[in-house]
């Protein structure tokens, strides 16, 4: 079994807790991305996992045994990390197989496996090259080659992939599914960036100052968001978020009245409650059919996909995205607004939590 089990697990550097009682399980040969803000704790938490950090409080199991005091080198780990640390005197092979030669393992499967992680990440011909006159790409992969060899059932990836262009990016991220398929171990793998998450996790962890958001597939993620955390930190624009005022059966949103679906307005009470719809669920109507105004501030169009910005009479942003027929729409005009309330996802005003996830099991929609 290498599952890995964060039982309450806190850290603090001194008085600062920066990591605050994570609880939760990685199944054996998951592929989980931990995704965050710059700062949120990622680090931290992959490196509790590799042992080069204490854990201040809880326990951190890995394959049913406590690692809280096992040393790095017994927990069979391969870790890519943020700066490479690769050895700059030795030559990209050397480095590829260093930890194998100390392995003793027999020539030939050294061979086999290096070659084999050199023409994955396209290192071919760069063998004999010094690594210190590669570039950050290069070095980057040639790190990525060095955890792949070594087989290990645990894979931890510390944003293996940020000195890559775009295009290297997205094939080194593919390779880097594929892999995994193949070879099944536990994989984490730690970014900043949401789309790289939604590629690569089969679930995503999503922190935010050392506290645990959400973990969830990427689907769930951007459909159920946790919290409003959650909900505008993925998604690009990100989820809209506007604030409502339930009256019974009607909620005031940005200067209108609407009328509530039955069943919503009791799953909603009454009071401030915020209303979350994604841009491609908001659509520009004429007025007679409108839920909202909102003022366009601009408008850009990628050929595929038209992206506007309005702001509702409390000034409000909302995004509106279209990949159909372009609105013909220019700055400065006031336009209708309307959505599904399918679509809409409501959080608590106080605590920014989903109120549906919250209260799973709540008829979100009313009875149909
Ligand atoms: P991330 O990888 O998500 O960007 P980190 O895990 O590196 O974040 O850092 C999480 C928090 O812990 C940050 O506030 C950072 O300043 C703090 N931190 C990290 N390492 C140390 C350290 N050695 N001493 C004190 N604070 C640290
Ligand atoms: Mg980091």
């Amino acid at each position: 079994m290498h599952n890995i089990v964060f039982d309450h697990v806190s850290k603090a550097y001194g008085t600062k807790e920066v990591i605050k009682s994570l609880n939760f399980e990685i199944k054996e040969g998951e592929r989980v991305v931990f995704l965050g803000p710059s700062g949120c704790g990622k680090s931290t938490t992959l490196r509790m996992i590799a042992g080069f950090e204490d854990i201040t409080k809880g326990k951190l199991m890995m394959g049913g045994t406590c690692v809280n005091d096992m040393a790095p080198g017994a927990r069979n780990i391969a870790m890519v990390f943020q700066s490479y640390a690769l050895f700059p005197h030795m030559n990209v092979w050397d480095n590829i197989v260093f930890g194998l030669k100390i392995q003793k393992l027999p020539e030939d499967e050294i061979n086999k496996r290096a070659k084999n992680a050199l023409e994955m990440l396209h290192l071919e011909g760069y063998e004999e090259r010094p690594v210190r006159s590669l570039s950050g790409g290069q070095k980057q992969r040639v790190a990525l080659c060095r955890a792949i060899v070594k087989h290990s059932p645990y894979f931890l990836l510390d944003e293996p992939l940020s000195n890559l262009d775009a295009q290297l990016r997205q094939r080194a991220r593919q390779e880097l599914v594929k892999i995994h398929e193949v070879n099944r171990s536990t994989m984490i793998y730690v970014t900043h960036d949401q789309v790289e998450a939604m590629t690569v996790g089969q679930r995503i962890a999503v922190l935010h100052n050392g506290m645990l958001q959400q973990i969830a597939a990427p689907q769930e993620i951007y459909e159920n968001p946790a919290n409003t955390f959650v909900a505008s930190f993925i998604g690009s624009p990100a989820m809209n978020l506007m604030t409502g005022n339930v009256n019974f059966d009607r909620m005031v949103l940005g200067s209108k009245t609407v009328q509530l679906p039955k069943g919503l307005d009791t799953f909603l009470g009454s009071g401030s409650v915020i209303v979350g719809v994604r841009p491609e669920n908001v659509r520009i109507v004429p007025d007679g059919e409108a839920m909202l105004k909102g003022e366009c501030q601009y408008t850009e169009n990628t050929g595929n996909l038209q992206t506007i910005l309005l702001h509702l009479p409390d000034q409000t942003k909302v995004f509106v995205q279209a990949s159909g027929e372009p609105y013909h729409i220019h700055v400065g005009e006031t336009v209708g607004l309307a959505f599904s309330w399918e679509d809409v996802r409501f959080f608590s005003d106080e605590t920014g939590e989903n109120l549906y996830v919250r209260e799973k099991g709540a008829a979100q929609h009313g009875s149909h």
